[in-house]
Parts: structure tokens; sequence; C-alpha cells
């Protein structure tokens, strides 16, 4: 009898297989290949729970580093029931390959807690994510300069600022202390800009790669973000924000998909109203001027630009892959599209836009974070009055030269110094932009690639393969 394999276990063969792929392009020895692809350290524990007065649960924790080419190790914490030893295996080896892809200097890393949040009140979820982290801390598997965690699915900024204040309760006189997690509040060394990072990478990605004209011209689509039409899976953080600034960048977000069906509405969704709505009603079914879809998956089958699927891994699979759509896959979540539906997919033409380079918005702000951290400075503090003093001095000097002044709205405008969102979002945009490229012109130059997650694994590959080289061990 044939034994059911998890969700979890057929993306971690996914990921293998498209890193077996990718490597056999590239020139390194089997065994610098070997000590790329394999996690490097893998701890599951157990931990119990005093949920309410005499009933205890014991709880599955897992936490995965997948390379230590370069520390600390960095990755998220995912919450859910779905959470398994290979889930999290998949998560760190992509992320070690994503921080490659974006320049970022972290090797991968992954965690999970196996859980339903929405079973649990504040202040279980407080003890065990508390009690999480000192299992972390026993084993130094937790630290800014050893492995620093960040939010995933079913985790958030909450969540961190309870791992930052246990961890700096234990260790109280690391200076560095905040900079053991990513993703914290504001107040408790977060940086601007993090929360919305992922969704915004995911909006500065795609757009690099529809502004490329004969790219857009292969796919049927006039280049820009104006005007197309984006179907979203996933209302939580990445996919929420994503549809924000997507509307904001002329899109029309013309279908929605939450875990309860989907809704459509072909002359476009208010995303914010949309969300506003699901909250008040615990469903987006219903939302006025809309029509239901269910299940929920056959949204992502609409006729539509642009599908960006932000829940989970393995939504679009060999079953339904031939009906999708859309000419765009945008790849917020990890994972979303199956190795044998992206034969499909690819086969039809469509443009599949890989995760280990399009949800990075999150990691790229997380290692600003991070920074500002170790730097114990806020982005923009020492240089925001220099730089808008220097340039309203030159705007005097021009102004007396020509005769001619500036309004004071229009001053403003041009001598405003940055602050640490302006500086932050900036940094992000740069990150994305140059990372497209270069993956682009991997495909571009070596003929044997005809995708770009081939092209990003290949580029990733590449860059751990001289990382593991200078440090002396491989050929
Ligand atoms: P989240 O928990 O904030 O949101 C996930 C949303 O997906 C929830 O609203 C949930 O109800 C919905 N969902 C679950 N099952 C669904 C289904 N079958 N159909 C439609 N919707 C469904 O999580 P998130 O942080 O937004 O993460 C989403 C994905 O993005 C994950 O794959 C995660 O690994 C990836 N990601 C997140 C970040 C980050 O910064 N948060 C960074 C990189 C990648």
């Amino acid at each position: 009898m044939s034994q059911k394999v998890s969700q979890g276990t057929n993306f971690y063969n996914d990921v293998l297989a498209y890193f077996d792929q990718a490597a056999a392009l590239t020139n390194f020895e089997p065994g610098l290949l070997e000590k790329i692809k394999v996690c490097n350290s893998v701890y599951k524990f157990y931990f119990p729970i005093e949920l309410e007065e005499g009933k205890v649960k014991v709880f599955e924790g897992i936490r995965v580093q997948h390379s230590h080419h370069k520390t600390p190790t960095k990755g998220g914490i995912r919450f859910s029931t779905f959470v398994d030893e290979d889930e999290v295996k998949a998560l760190a080896t992509l992320m070690s390959f994503k921080c490659a892809v974006v320049d970022v200097p972290f090797g991968g890393a992954k965690g999970g807690i196996k859980l339903s949040p929405i079973q649990y009140n504040a202040r279980q979820l407080e003890k065990i994510t508390r009690r999480y982290t000192t299992e972390l801390i026993k084993k130094n598997m937790i630290g800014p300069a050893v492995d620093v965690p960040a939010p995933d699915y079913g985790s958030g900024s909450r969540e961190m600022a309870w791992i930052a204040d246990t961890y700096s309760a234990f260790k109280y006189d690391d200076l560095n202390a905040l900079g053991c997690v990513t993703g914290k509040p504001i107040g408790q060394g977060g940086i601007q800009g993090r929360t919305e990072a992922t969704g915004l990478g995911v909006f500065y990605g795609t757009r690099e790669a529809l502004d490329n004209t004969e790219d857009c011209k292969k796919l049927g689509l006039t280049p820009g973000v104006k005007g197309k039409r984006v179907v979203l899976q996933g209302l939580g953080n990445v996919g929420f924000h994503s549809g924000k600034f997507f509307s904001e960048g002329g899109a029309v977000i013309i279908g929605i998909a939450e875990r309860e069906g989907g809704i459509f509405n072909p002359n476009g969704l208010n995303v914010e109203e949309v969300f506003k709505f699901r909250k008040e009603h615990g469903s987006l079914l219903n939302y006025p001027g809309a029509k239901n879809i269910e299940p929920t998956l056959a949204t992502l089958e609409l006729d539509c630009d642009i599908l960006i699927p932000a829940a989970l891994e393995n939504q679009i699979t060999q079953e339904n892959a031939p009906r999708i759509k859309a000419k765009i896959i945008a790849e917020a979540a990890n994972g979303p599209v199956s190795k044998d539906a992206e034969e499909i997919l690819l086969s039809k033409g469509v443009l599949i836009i890989p995760d280990l380079f399009l949800n990075a918005g999150g990691v790229t702000v997380s290692y600003f974070e991070w920074l500002k951290n170790l730097s114990h400075v806020r982005f923009g503090r020492m240089e925001k009055r220099f730089n808008q003093n220097s340039v309203s001095n030159i705007i005097k000097m021009v102004e007396k030269a020509t005769g001619k002044s500036l309004d004071e709205k229009e001053r403003k405008i041009i001598a405003r110094g940055a602050d640490e969102i302006d500086l932050v979002r900036s940094g992000l945009e740069e990150t994305m932009i140059f990372a497209y490229n270069e993956i682009r012109e991997i495909k571009m130059k070596d003929k044997r690639i005809t995708d770009l997650r081939t092209a990003a694994f290949v580029d990733s590959i590449n860059k751990l393969g001289v990382a593991y080289q200078s440090l002396g061990f491989f050929p």
C-alpha cells in the first residue's frame, strides 16, 4: 500500500529537483554541490505549555539552519498545523538561495511551531512563543550573530516582540540583543517599512519585469503595471500589501481568494475595503458588488494578466495548471507552484517570477533592521538635516544667480532630506531591480536556461559555491 506523502515532502522534493537541475549547469565539483544542497542543522523539539490551570499541551517546534557559508542564518517562523520537518527544510533551503539572489549576507534558516494560531488566545500564544525561544536559546540556535528569525505565515510583529524580549531577558549583557530577531514593532527596535516590505518587493519585482518591452511583447501584454488585471490568493501580510501596491500602481484587482472562497469583480476590488469587510464579517464572501467563487481554488483560474499566489505552497499543481489563464505568475508565497505544474505553465508560455527572487523584500528589509539594531542608530538620523541644508543652500545660490525663486512648497519638496522609510524603500527598490536584471541576464546569456527560476538558482549556487571555496573547504 502506498504511503501518503505530506505537502511538505512534495515541496522539499521540488526544491531539491530545482537545485539539481540548476546545479548541472554550473561548474562546481559534486562534493561542493552536495554541501550547498543539504541542510546543515535540523533541530526538532517538544515542549509543554500549561494552557489553562491544570491543562498541559505538548507542542512541536522545529528550527532548520540550511547553510552556514555566511552567518547569522536567517529565516521566518511559521505558525501552522501543516508545519513538518520537510516543509521547514524546503523553506530554509530556499532562504539560503533567496539571500544570495538579493545579496543579503546571511545563510538560510527557517522555523515552525505546529499549531493553528486561531485556536489560542494571545496569552497562550505568548507562552508558546516565549518557550519556543527559550528552547532555541538552550541550544544556541538564536542570536544576532547566530540565527535571526522573522515573521512568516501565521506570525507577525507581536510574536517577534515576545521573542526579542525573551532573548534579551536571558542575554541581558548582550548589547546587540535586539538584533536576535527582525520584524519587530518600531518601539522594540523594528524598522519603518518592514511590515509591508515583502508585498512592496513583489510589486517592485513584477513592475521591473513589466518594464521590459520585449518580454511583454512575448506575453502579449503592453509594458507597465497600469491597467493590468490582477488576481490575489491570500489576504494576509504579503497578499494584502501586494494588492495595495499594485492598486496604487494602477493595476485592477479583479479577484481575491481566501480560505473560505473567492470574490470577483471585473471593474476592480478595493483591497483595503475587502480586508475590512472580511474582518467585520469573518468572510469575504458576499462582498458588495462582487460575485462569489467557490471552491476558493477556482479563483486562481480567472482570466487575468497577473496571478499573485500569496498564501501557501502547492496551490498550483498538475491538476489545476492546465486551467490557469494568467500570463504572469508572481510568486509572493514560497513554493506556490509545484514542479510538475511549472512544466505545464512554461510550455504555455507563462512567465513565472520565482519566489526565491520575488518575495525577498522581507529578508532585504530584515537585513536593514538587523543593521539598524547593530548600529544603534535610526537610518537618516545623521545626514537628513545636513542634506536638507546643503540642497537649500544650492537652491538659494541658483535663485540669486537666476533672479527666479521657488515657492515654499516647491522648496520643501526639492530640499527634503531622507527619513528612515525613504531610505528603506530606496534600498528595497534598488535591491529588487538589480536582482531581477541579474537573473534575467543569466537567463539571456545561457541558451540552456529558459526560465527565471533556473536562472535564480544558478545565480545563487554560483554565489554560495564561491563563498564556500573562499572558506578553503573546496577546490
Ligand atoms: P499570513 O499568515 O499573514 O497570511 C496568509 C493568508 O493566506 C491568511 O490570510 C490565510 O487565511 C490565507 N490562506 C490560507 N490558506 C488559504 C487558501 N487555501 N486560499 C486562500 N487563502 C488562504 O502569512 P504571510 O506572512 O502573508 O505569508 C504568506 C506566504 O508568503 C507564505 O508562503 C510565506 O512563507 C511567504 N512569505 C512571507 C514573508 C513575510 O515577510 N511575511 C516573506 C517572504 C515570504
